[in-house]
């Protein structure tokens, strides 16, 4: 029987995640399907629960990675801490909660630019389910400082105190998107986590002003130089867009849920890189 998996979110319209999920398992020759669910969030409990007859496992985008969690059966520590889901497996109606935001975006930042977390300060613009997931991960695997400034500053906070918890050797900094740390003209990694400019009318209020062209600069938003990135890149750092961490973090969940290595060519292939 077709195995069955899918995205859910709002809006998803916007997602590769399908193209990228049925290439690969074109390529491996495994019987399943991937498809895109627009679901909104007074109708995520009766979709959980009709997902539990239908899929196999799914992908969980904006706004749902926090508010899925209640819906599931168990949760892995990390994306428990970090209070975001994006990977759910179907486990014969056992639901299982996962992140592989944090490993995707860790993976592109070393395939853009080359450059390895470790030792690395890092300003995360954005604190929603995505950024919470990368601080937590990025903690975990040695960064050496990471700020946090948000719309929503107490959010921003809980991801510095989820950080300071588990990995308490990691400095942080938490602020408002205009309050940046004395500190960030040494920051090496700068990573765009909000939504906001998938909304084509719509610009981040953010200055690059005092921080150095020696950084790097990836957004998580994917298939287009956003008004961020090209601030980014008038002011000499080097840009990327989040194709390259869409395809690791579903090459992990793709691993998860069928227990084999997808083709990361093929992936890369079916979402448009080159
Ligand atoms: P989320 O949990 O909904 O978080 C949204 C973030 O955007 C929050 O920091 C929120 O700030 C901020 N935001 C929203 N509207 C804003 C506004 N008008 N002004 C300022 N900030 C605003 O979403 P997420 O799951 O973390 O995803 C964030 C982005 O990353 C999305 O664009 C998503 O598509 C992208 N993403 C890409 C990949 C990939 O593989 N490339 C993976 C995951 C996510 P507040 O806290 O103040 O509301």
């Amino acid at each position: 029987m077709t195995d069955c998996y899918g995205v859910i979110g709002y809006p998803v319209t916007h997602s590769k995640s399908p193209e990228m999920h049925n290439a690969a398992f074109n390529a491996l020759k495994i019987d399943a399907c991937y498809d895109k669910y627009s679901v909104k969030t007074e109708d995520l409990a009766q979709q959980v629960s009709l997902f539990k007859e239908q899929l196999s496992g799914w992908n969980v985008t904006v706004p749902h990675k926090n508010n899925i969690i209640e819906l599931l059966d168990w949760v892995d520590p990390v994306a428990l801490a970090a209070q975001s889901v994006n990977t759910v497996i179907n486990e014969n109606g056992k639901l299982l909660g996962y992140s592989t935001d944090g490993y995707g975006l860790e993976k592109a930042i070393e395939a853009e630019f080359g450059v390895n977390i470790k030792d690395k300060y890092i300003l995360l613009v954005g604190a929603g389910g995505a950024a919470q997931a990368s601080a937590v991960h990025f903690a975990a695997i040695g960064a050496r400082k990471i700020a946090v400034v948000n719309r929503t500053v107490s959010k921003a906070e809980f991801v510095t105190d989820c950080i300071e918890k588990l990995s308490p050797e990691v400095a942080t900094y938490f602020g408002g998107l205009q309050e940046l740390p004395s500190d960030v003209s040494e920051v090496d990694i700068i990573v765009q986590c909000t939504s906001l400019e998938l909304d084509e009318t719509r610009e981040l209020d953010f200055s690059f002003t005092d921080i150095s062209s020696d950084a790097v600069c990836i957004d998580m938003i994917y298939n287009k130089k956003t008004p961020f990135l090209q601030k980014a890149e008038a002011k000499g750092l080097r840009i990327a867009s989040g194709e390259q961490m869409l395809v690791y973090q579903g090459a992990k969940a793709f691993t998860m849920w069928t227990s084999q290595e997808p083709s990361i060519e093929v992936m890369k292939t079916a979402v448009g890189i080159k």
